[in-house]
């Protein structure tokens, strides 16, 4: 049974995740990570385009890992080829791509299909060494700037989110400037800035919770501030451009012409 709109759905293809953020409590709370099987998948994703599902989100905490419990080597590429194929109609959107061990033979798998959407979700936390160090993501910044660089390169005009976390223990005021200056010359098409959250059960808890309320929630509103602007010139590069779009509602005189 699905709970969204009848056009689109989340598909999950794992459940939890082997990694060690140390900010986050999941892996500690629900155990590791368990990937679902490519044939399961594929007939949920068959059912729900028969029931008239358009877009199929595919989901799970770390989507790059996919496959690596179950068939020793990581499948997200294979699997995304096989969605594509059953959804030709609607499209494929795929979320969390944790970017260490990122497959990169997944790249040449979202140009080649014009089902799935040139779109990737890529959760970066931060940028400055030190904290990713301590945030235990397995990748420096300058393997993250060349991440970044070379999917844009192997899908040009790729639509890149990602989400960061401001105020991390002991994030220094030039740290955080050094995200802060990231965000700006990356220019994300979309970002989610969070305030960093002292969590009980977590590795980062032993550390001190020092950056005060008021300044995570400025260096949010500052970040967000920036993607203002990112965005904003991001949109207004699209005017005039003809788009695929799939129309969730109709609602009164919202001047969408059908
Ligand atoms: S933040 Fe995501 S990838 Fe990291 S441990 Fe938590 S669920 Fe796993």
């Amino acid at each position: 049974m699905i709970s969204t709109p009848s056009h689109y759905a989340y598909l999950k293809i794992a459940e939890v995740c082997d990694r060690k953020c140390s900010f986050c409590a999941i892996p500690g709370i629900r155990g590791g990570h368990v990937s679902r099987s490519s044939a399961d998948i594929v007939k949920e994703a068959e059912g729900l385009v028969a029931g008239g599902v358009k877009e199929i989100i595919v989901i799970s905490q770390d989507t790059t890992y996919y496959g690596l419990d179950l068939y020793k080597r990581r499948k997200i590429a294979g699997l995304l080829d096989s969605l594509a194929k059953v959804n030709p109609d609607g499209w494929i959107r795929l979320h969390y791509a944790y970017p260490h061990g990122f497959p990169l033979e997944l790249l040449p798998v979202i140009r080649e299909h014009q089902n799935i959407c040139r779109y990737i979700d890529i959760p970066l936390q931060h940028i400055n060494n030190r904290i990713l160090r301590s945030m235990k993501r397995g990748l420096s910044s300058a393997r993250t700037r060349k991440l970044v660089d070379t999917i844009r390169k192997e899908i040009p005009g790729i639509i890149l989110r990602s989400s960061f976390i401001v105020g991390y223990p002991g994030e220094t005021d030039q740290e955080y400037r050094e995200l802060l200056e990231f965000v700006r010359e990356t220019g994300f098409d979309r970002l989610g800035v969070f305030a960093y959250s002292h969590e009980e059960g977590t590795s980062a808890f032993k550390l001190r919770d020092d950056v005060s309320r008021k300044i995570k929630q400025e260096r949010l509103e500052e970040i967000m501030e920036v993607q203002e602007g990112i965005s904003l010139n991001k949109n207004l590069g699209r005017l005039g451009t003809n788009l695929k779009v799939l129309i969730d509602r109709k609602e009164g005189d919202s001047g969408c012409r059908q």
